[in-house]
């Protein structure tokens, strides 16, 4: 069988190293003789578990001591709901700063709790983030709620918004620890695991201490951050292996020079890639804006900006052949879309960037 390089936007590759280690734990959990598994969340090794995987993410992300570490279920749309649950209720409204599908659904799931206030014009089209001067921001609002990565557009801020002392809360489940990021500029910093930490099912919410205590009455429990926080985020039977997987591949990051050397991975494999687009005379066409184009996500058309139907399907066919997958654009945008993770090789890029040239060359007359 050829070898698989897998580009898939999530759950996405997960590095080598760290299936070698799940193998070797999966039936002997630190030297206990049972699985994690099979092993009860109140015990001395799942509660350790849990505390090293909190130190780790307060290690990586610098994370400051009056931000609070937390595991959630329901993943990244859990925390859609747990936001406005958790913190609408201090003015009754909030700003959405909707730059992608993402966001986009995280406001509509917060109009369900409270006002929800659009900072931008409404577009279908999501190729660039406008300049803060032209958004329009409620002084008023409980919250300003931003996607740092839209994973289906491809859009990546590359500034932190200044909302003038109202919490900024943001979606980071598909570029989490992908770079170093200033947490003391943010109210909360939230995401699912699987596209560059983990599995699914997990949601890390990073929350600062002054917005603990605000829930609605209706807040579930275990979607309140508080209630959580007081149970050190055992309140219920915890998604306990996939903060397990967690935990061993923020680790791995660790082992790899930390995030600073997977910046630097993320920018050299998403500068390939658009290198080989911009460099293609139109073959290839990346939509989005230069200044806020993804080191996560890159989606791209071939043929023409609005794409090539034929030629697209023969790009991901004969992608696939050589073991290239999961390059197919969401079915909302159509088109290519490469996934540039943590786990994804810089040799796995340059082998992706060798077959997009030779596509191009045979299809150039
Ligand atoms: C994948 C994704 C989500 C949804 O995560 P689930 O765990 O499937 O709920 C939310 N936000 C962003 C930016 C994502 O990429």
């Amino acid at each position: 069988m050829v070898k698989i390089h897998n580009f898939g936007a999530g759950p996405a590759k997960m590095p080598e190293e760290v299936y070698n280690i799940l193998r070797d734990e999966l039936t002997n959990f630190e030297g206990t003789g049972i699985s994690l598994l099979e092993t009860s969340h109140r015990t001395a090794p799942y509660m350790n578990l849990n505390t090293e995987v909190q130190n780790v993410v307060r290690r990586l992300l610098n994370v400051p001591e009056n931000y609070k570490i937390l595991f959630l279920a329901g993943g990244g749309q859990g925390q859609f709901a747990a936001v406005p649950l958790n913190l609408i209720s201090r003015t009754g409204t909030a700003d959405y700063v909707v730059t992608g599908d993402w966001s986009a659904k995280a406001a509509k799931e917060a109009k369900k709790y409270g006002k929800v206030n659009l900072v931008l014009p409404p577009t279908e089209k999501y190729v660039d983030i406008p300049d803060q001067s032209k958004w329009k921001l409620d002084p008023n609002a409980s919250y300003v709620h931003i996607c740092t990565n839209e994973t289906i557009h491809g859009v990546e801020f590359d500034f932190i918004p200044d909302t003038k002392g109202v919490p900024l809360v943001a979606d980071m489940s598909s570029n989490f620890m992908s770079k170093k990021v200033d947490v003391s500029k943010f109210g909360v910093i939230y995401g699912g695991a699987q596209k560059n930490i983990g599995t699914s099912g997990v949601a890390l919410v990073i929350v600062r201490e002054d917005l603990l205590n605000h829930a609605l009455p209706i807040c579930p429990s275990i979607f309140d951050w508080t209630i959580t926080y007081k149970a050190d985020s055992i309140l219920n039977t915890p998604p306990m292996y996939a903060i397990y997987i967690m935990g061993r591949v923020l680790q791995w990051i660790e082992r790899q020079g930390g995030l600073d050397k997977m910046s630097e991975l993320a920018e050299k494999k998403s500068k390939l890639v658009y290198d080989t687009i911009d460099q293609s005379n139109g073959f290839y066409y990346a939509p989005v804006a230069k200044k806020v184009r993804s080191r996560m996500n890159i989606p791209f058309r071939i043929g023409s900006p609005a794409g090539n139907d034929a030629l697209e399907k023969e790009f991901l066919k004969g992608a696939e052949a050589l073991g290239l997958i999961q390059l197919k654009g969401h079915r909302s945008v159509g088109g290519i879309r490469a996934s540039t993770y943590n786990a994804v090789t810089l040799e796995e890029v340059q082998y992706l960037v060798k077959y997009m040239k030779e596509f191009h060359e045979k299809h150039a007359k």
